[in-house]
C-alpha cells in the first residue's frame, strides 16, 4: 500500500467526496495496476459502520428516478445522507448509460447530503456486479446511511442486486390485474416491499386496485422466517405527491431494525460475502480460460470434441489442470 491509498482511504473515511469519486472510478477500472490498487484500497477501509442498502428495481417509466429524487429528498431532509448507484446492464448494448442522463434526479444531484454515480458501460454482468458491489462498500466506508442500488428491471440484474442489499423494494406502476402476470415469481419473492407508484390523480383507483392485487399474490408466497408479521408487503406512493413515502420509509426501517434484532441482518450480509466471495473466484477462472494457453487450448479440444476425436469429458480432464497452475 503507498501514501497515496493511505491518504485516499483517509479521505474516503473523513466523507471527501472526490476521492469517493475517484475510488469508484478506481474499482470500474479493468487495468490489473487499477485492480491491485482497488483491492488494497478496500482492505485498508475495511468493514467499519454499515449503511442501509437498499436494492430499487422496476421496469422503465415506473418513475424509479421520480421516486428516488422525492425519497432521497424526504432522507436528507431528515439529516440522513443518501448514497445512489444505478445498475444498468442495457447500457453496455445501447452504448450509453440511460441511467446516466444528468437530467434525472436533479435536485438531489445538487444536495450536499446526496452522492448520485450512474451507471458506467460494462462488458459483461460480472464487471458490473463486482463494480457495483465495491462501490456500495466505499459509499459505506464514507459514511453514508443509505446506499440506494437502482436496476432496471431486466435479466439478471435484480438478483444480482438482491445479494447485494439489505432490502429488496419494487417499484410498480398501476396496472389491470391481468398484468400481474408478467411480474415473475422470482422476483416477487424477492421483493420485501413492493410500492406500486403514481397512485395519485386518475390512477389512484388503479393503484389501490393494483396493491390488493398484488398483496393478494404476496399472501400467497410462503411466510419467511426473517421477516415480522406483514411482510412483505405491497403499498401505494406517489413520487408525485410524496405520499405513502414516509410510511414507505417507517417500514423499511422496521424491517431492517426487526431482522438486525433477530440475527437475520447479519446472517444476510455474511451469506452474501461467501456469494461474492465464490462468483469472484468463478469469474477469475473464467477469465483465466479466456486467456492463452487456455483459451488456444480450449478452442482446438472443442474442435475434438465437435469431431468426435475426443469424449467431452476427456477433453475437460486435459483442460482443468491448466487452471491449477
Ligand atoms: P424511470 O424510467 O423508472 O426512472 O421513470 P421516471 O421517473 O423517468 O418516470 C416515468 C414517467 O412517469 C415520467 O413521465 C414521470 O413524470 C411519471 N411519474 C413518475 N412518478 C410518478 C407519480 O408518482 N405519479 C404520476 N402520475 N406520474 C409519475
Amino acid at each position: 500500500m503507498t501514501v497515496q491509498d493511505v491518504q485516499m482511504a483517509d479521505l474516503i473515511r473523513a466523507g471527501d467526496r472526490r476521492a469517493l469519486a475517484r475510488a469508484i472510478t478506481l474499482v470500474e477500472s479493468a487495468r490489473a495496476d487499477h485492480r491491485a490498487q482497488a483491492v488494497a484500497l478496500l482492505s485498508d477501509l475495511g468493514r467499519g459502520r454499515q449503511a442501509l442498502r437498499i436494492g430499487l428495481s422496476g421496469t422503465p417509466g415506473v418513475g424509479k428516478s421520480t421516486f428516488i429524487e422525492a425519497f432521497g429528498m424526504m432522507l436528507t431532509g431528515q439529516g440522513l445522507r443518501v448514497a445512489v448507484l444505478a445498475v444498468d446492464p442495457s447500457s453496455a448494448r445501447s452504448g450509453g448509460s440511460i441511467l446516466g442522463d444528468k437530467t434525472r434526479m436533479e435536485q438531489l444531484s445538487r444536495d450536499p447530503r446526496a452522492f448520485i454515480r450512474p451507471s458506467p458501460s460494462q462488458a459483461q454482468m460480472g464487471g458490473v456486479a463486482r463494480r457495483t458491489r465495491e462501490a456500495v462498500a466505499l459509499c459505506e466506508a464514507a459514511g453514508f446511511d443509505v446506499v440506494l442500488i437502482e436496476t432496471v428491471g431486466v435479466g439478471q440484474s435484480e438478483t444480482m442486486v438482491a445479494e447485494m442489499c439489505d432490502l429488496f423494494i419494487l417499484l410498480m406502476a398501476p396496472a389491470g390485474g391481468d398484468e400481474l402476470q408478467g411480474v415473475k415469481r422470482g422476483i416477487m419473492e424477492m421483493a420485501d416491499i413492493i410500492l406500486v407508484n403514481k397512485a395519485d390523480g386518475d390512477l389512484a383507483p388503479a393503484a389501490s386496485r393494483t396493491v390488493a392485487d398484488y398483496a393478494g399474490a404476496l399472501r400467497l408466497l410462503r411466510h419467511r422466517p426473517q421477516d415480522p408479521e406483514g411482510f412483505p408487503k405491497a403499498m401505494p406512493v406517489s413520487a408525485y405527491t410524496g405520499a405513502g413515502l414516509d410510511r414507505a420509509w417507517a417500514d423499511m426501517r422496521h424491517l431492517a431494525d426487526w431482522r438486525r434484532a433477530n440475527g437475520h441482518w447479519d446472517r444476510r450480509r455474511s451469506e452474501q460475502a461467501a456469494h461474492w466471495f465464490a462468483e469472484e473466484v468463478r469469474q477469475g477462472l473464467l477469465s483465466v480460460l479466456n486467456r492463452e494457453p487456455a483459451r488456444g487450448l480450449m478452442r482446438a479440444l472443442s474442435e475434438d470434441v465437435a469431431q468426435g476425436h475426443k469424449t467431452p469429458e476427456a477433453a475437460a480432464s486435459e483442460l482443468l489442470p491448466l487452471l491449477g497452475r
